[in-house]
Order: structure tokens, then C-alpha cells, then sequence
């Protein structure tokens, strides 16, 4: 029987609200229910915009000196209590416990960055634009900001915005997903446990309710979403409407070309490893492999040696690859798997067979290679977000360019090649937001920005990196002058300098 419930942190503290409506989280590596998370109200939404509204003037206020010392001691008691951070990720989500502390390393990077908040922050002076009159520019917090998060990243995802949201004087309202409700409290806690005022980060857990309520509510100012893409664009569409600032990261299927004078024992290890990592439950992983002329039968084979070796089972036995995060999300992928097999498509390895290391109610599907792909085929066009991959041959370059520059989405990308010239076009001719040279997960550093292209990004700003700063900003120019006799008289025209 389970009785715990996890709710949600409103003004530096826990907050139980209203609702009385929950949803079961689970242990993906043995199935049971580990607890209810509180589904919130309209009424709770609006407690927690009202909490960040509240502390928004002081912290606005408060000097760059002082949210530095709170951001180094975050960064300080995170990196000490990582691992209590990644066995809760691994508790809820699956993935491998090597892979959640990455996870909370990444996230991290971001915390770093954040700590640089004076330096980035730094506007421009022109003296002497006019004559004695002077410009300069400053940039300023936009107000109660929300961040709303898919599952897969549950620590990660939302230090790609709340680092440099509360760095640049704003303050948050985090909405993570109610899959992994819980990393988001530890993360609260650990701030006002650095000393960040009561108010400045809240955590709203909920559904579409609250997601709609934070979309709509004039009190919120800019959101920040990551998930899937029919929901990105919901999320876009809804909340500039209502007159935000939206930047709404979605879905992606990322290709990785193979190009015939590739070292294939090299790009075998990337697609294993980045096709199979994390359960497949990345935006950044390799989804479809691209074999061109004539490399593919070699590459599968390679690609099958390799991934039977993976040990498929629970995160905290030291395995290499995890359960998917709920029964109903391993059945949709398995069916993928299904339709794929009747559609025509050449089954290399069958992830449905997996003998896991355990719990027997676990939602387990093991690495899935399939051959033979046509772009018509559903595990083709679909996202299937799990550890399936899909191989598609093609004659050249330009089909694999061909092909990818057709799919709507435009997250990652990689190529595998030794020839320079070929990547230098790839990475010119690519309709992709983020490209690998021989690296499969092209994940941008905190200090660059995170965003794809096409269906995999609605709105202009890309995550973290100087687009962050950006986005959690507002540009303001001031121009100035010490009033003395020389600026007399009367002058209707339009200003101009002299
Ligand atoms: P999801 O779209 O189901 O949920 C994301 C968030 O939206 C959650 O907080 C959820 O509660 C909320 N939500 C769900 N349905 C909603 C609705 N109808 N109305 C309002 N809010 C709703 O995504 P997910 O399954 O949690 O995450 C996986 C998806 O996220 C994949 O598509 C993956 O590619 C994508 N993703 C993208 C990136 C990226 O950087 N582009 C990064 C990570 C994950």
C-alpha cells in the first residue's frame, strides 16, 4: 500500500494545496507504485505564481554579488550530494545510475555557467553619443517566469533554465513532469538550503491544468517548455497568445550518416552507444542510422555484436541500459517494434526476447536494431523515443542529406566520415540544429545553446548559453545628459545627434 504523496514547494516551503487529485509514480524497474504526486488546482497554480510574484521585486533588487555567493553554494551542495540527486532520478525514470549522476553533471555545467552572472550580464556605454549626452544599455528581468519538463531529464532539463533564470533576477515556477515529480523538491530544497530567498523558486507538480493556468495567468512572463512536439506547439501557440515570451523545445528523430571511408568498428561503438544509452529516452539519440553505399551490411553486423552485449536491467545493479519509464510508454515502443516487423522491415535484433536483470513487473524492452527501413515506414516518421534503432541505406551523400533535410524534425544530427570536405558540406548543407563530426551526441556545452530546428523548436531563443541570457532579459537603452547651458533652446524636430 502506498500513502506517500508528493506535493509541491511554494514560498520556501512545502506546500500540500488544494487538490485532492494525484497521479501514480512508479519504479520502472520493478513496477510498484512508490507514491501519488499531487495533481495541482487552478487555485494551487495560482498560489505559486502568486509566491514568485511576491518575491520578484526584492530579488530584482538584490545585488549581482549576492545572487552569485547563493548560485557558488548551490553549485557547492550539489556537487557534494549528486549521487542523492541521481539514485531519485533512477528511482523514477530507470535510467542507469552512471547515466543519471550525467544527467546532474550536465545540469550542473549550467549552474556554473550561471555563476559568471556579472560578466554576462554587462550592457554597452557609448560616451559622448551627442554632444555631453551619453548612451548605454542595460539588460533587466522580464518577471515570474515557468519552466515546464518532459520526463527524461527530470534534473537536467530544468537547470537549462532556472540557473540563468534566477541568476538574471527573475523568479520560477518549475512544472516537472508527474513521471519524476521528485528531483525537482530535492533541487528546492537544496536552494533554500544555499540561502535563496523563500518565493524566488517554486515547484508546481501537475498536469494540463496547471500547464494551461501557467499559460494563460498574466503573472507569468516568459515559459520555457521541453517535451514532445505536438505539445511544444500547443504550449507556443497558448502562452504567445496570452502575451509571453515562449521558447517550447520538442520532439526530434536524429540520424547519424554513416559514409563509406568511416572507421565502422568507431561509428558501431557511437550508434550502440547513443542509439541505446539512456534507454533510447533522449532528445539527442540516434534514432535512425543512415548506411551509405554499401556499408550496411558490415555496420548492422558490427551494431548487433555489439549491442547483444548490453546488459539490459534495474539502474541501481550496475547494468548498461534501464527499463522505459511506464508500462503504457514499453508497450507503444514494443508496438513500433511490431509494426515495423509488418511492414516489411528486417528485425537484426528483437529487444522484446530480453532476459532483464529485474523485477519481473519491470518495463523492460532490450536493444532493438531494425533493418531494412523505408521512410515511409511508422518507426520511420514516428518518434519512437526507446531503444530501437532503425537502419536505412542510401546510395550517397545527397540521399542521406536528401533524407534528412525532408523530416520535419531538426534536433541532433551526426555524421561519421574521415573526409573533411564531406563534413564541412554536412555541416553547411544540415537543416539540424545541433551537429556531430564523429560525435553521436552533439550536445552543446552550457556555455553555447541548446535548440533544434523545425518541429524540434517553437519560438527564436535557444536553451542556456548567451540565448538564455537573452531570454530571461529584457533590453533597455538609456540616454543621458547632465543638463548645463549648452543644451538650451527650442528645438521641435526629430533628435539628432550634433
Ligand atoms: P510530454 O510532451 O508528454 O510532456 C512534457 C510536459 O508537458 C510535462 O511536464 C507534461 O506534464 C506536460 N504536458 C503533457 N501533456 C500536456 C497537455 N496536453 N497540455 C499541457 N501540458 C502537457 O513529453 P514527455 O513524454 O514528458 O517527454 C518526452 C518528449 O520530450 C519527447 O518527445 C522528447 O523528444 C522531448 N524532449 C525534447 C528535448 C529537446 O531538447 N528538444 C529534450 C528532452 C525531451
Amino acid at each position: 500500500m502506498t500513502t506517500k504523496t508528493i506535493s509541491h514547494w511554494v514560498d520556501g516551503k512545502s506546500f500540500v494545496g488544494t487538490s485532492t487529485k494525484t497521479a501514480p509514480v512508479t519504479n520502472p524497474a520493478t513496477g510498484e507504485v512508490t507514491a501519488q504526486v499531487a495533481l495541482a488546482s487552478v487555485e494551487d497554480t495560482r498560489a505559486a505564481i502568486d509566491a514568485a510574484a511576491a518575491a520578484f521585486p526584492a530579488w530584482r533588487d538584490t545585488s549581482l554579488a549576492k545572487r552569485v555567493q547563493i548560485l557558488f553554494k548551490f553549485r557547492e551542495l550539489l556537487n557534494e550530494r549528486k549521487p542523492e540527486l541521481a539514485k531519485i532520478i533512477t528511482s523514477e525514470h530507470g535510467k542507469v545510475l552512471d547515466d543519471a549522476l550525467g544527467e546532474v553533471t550536465r545540469g550542473q555545467e549550467v549552474v556554473e555557467f550561471a555563476c559568471g552572472i556579472p560578466h554576462l550580464l554587462k550592457g554597452g556605454m557609448t560616451e559622448n553619443a551627442s554632444t555631453k549626452v551619453d548612451v548605454f544599455s542595460i539588460r533587466q528581468p522580464i518577471g515570474p517566469v515557468a519552466a515546464i519538463s518532459p520526463f527524461n531529464f527530470p534534473a537536467m532539463v530544468p537547470m537549462w533554465f532556472f540557473p540563468i533564470a534566477i541568476a538574471t533576477g527573475n523568479t520560477v515556477v518549475l512544472k516537472p513532469s508527474e513521471k519524476d515529480p521528485s528531483a525537482a523538491i530535492w533541487m528546492a530544497e537544496l536552494w533554500a538550503e544555499a540561502g535563496l530567498p523563500a518565493g524566488v523558486f517554486n515547484v508546481l507538480q501537475g498536469d494540463k491544468t496547471s500547464v494551461d493556468e501557467l499559460l494563460t495567468n498574466s503573472g507569468i512572463k516568459a515559459i520555457s517548455f521541453v517535451g514532445s512536439t505536438p505539445i511544444a506547439q500547443y504550449v507556443y501557440n497558448t502562452g504567445t497568445a496570452h502575451g509571453k515570451r515562449v521558447q517550447a523545445l520538442g520532439g526530434a528523430k536524429n540520424h547519424m550518416v554513416v559514409l563509406p571511408d568511416a572507421d565502422l568498428d568507431l561509428a558501431a561503438d557511437a550508434a550502440v552507444n547513443a542509439g541505446f544509452g539512456s534507454a533510447g529516452e533522449r532528445c539527442m539519440a540516434i534514432s535512425a542510422l543512415v548506411a551509405v553505399g554499401g556499408v550496411g551490411d558490415e555496420l548492422v553486423a558490427k551494431i548487433n555484436e555489439r549491442a547483444k552485449t548490453i546488459k539490459t536491467g534495474d539502474g541501481t545493479k550496475g547494468c548498461d541500459m534501464g527499463p522505459l519509464v511506464t508500462k503504457q510508454h514499453r508497450d507503444k515502443v514494443a508496438s513500433y517494434v511490431d509494426a515495423g516487423e509488418a511492414d516489411g522491415a528486417t528485425i537484426a535484433l528483437d529487444g522484446r526476447q530480453v532476459q532483464p536483470d529485474g523485477g519481473e513487473n519491470g518495463f523492460w524492452l532490450g536493444p532493438t536494431v531494425i533493418d531494412n527501413v523505408t521512410p515511409d515506414m511508422s518507426v520511420y516518421t514516428d518518434e519512437i523515443f526507446g531503444p530501437v534503432l532503425s537502419v536505412l541505406r542510401v546510395e550517397s551523400y545527397d540521399d542521406a542529406l536528401e533524407l534528412i533535410n525532408s523530416n520535419p524534425y531538426g534536433n541532433g544530427t551526426a555524421i561519421f566520415t574521415n573526409d573533411g570536405g564531406a563534413a564541412r558540406r554536412f555541416q553547411n548543407e544540415v537543416e539540424v540544429g545541433m551537429v556531430g563530426i564523429n560525435v553521436p551526441i552533439p550536445v552543446p556545452m552550457a556555455y553555447y545553446s541548446f535548440g533544434g530546428w523545425k518541429s524540434s523548436l517553437f519560438g527564436d531563443t535557444h536553451a542556456h548559453g548567451a540565448e538564455g541570457i537573452h531570454f530571461f532579459t529584457r533590453g533597455k537603452v538609456i540616454t543621458e545628459r547632465w543638463l548645463d547651458p549648452s543644451h538650451g533652446g527650442l528645438n521641435l524636430g526629430f533628435p539628432q545627434s550634433h
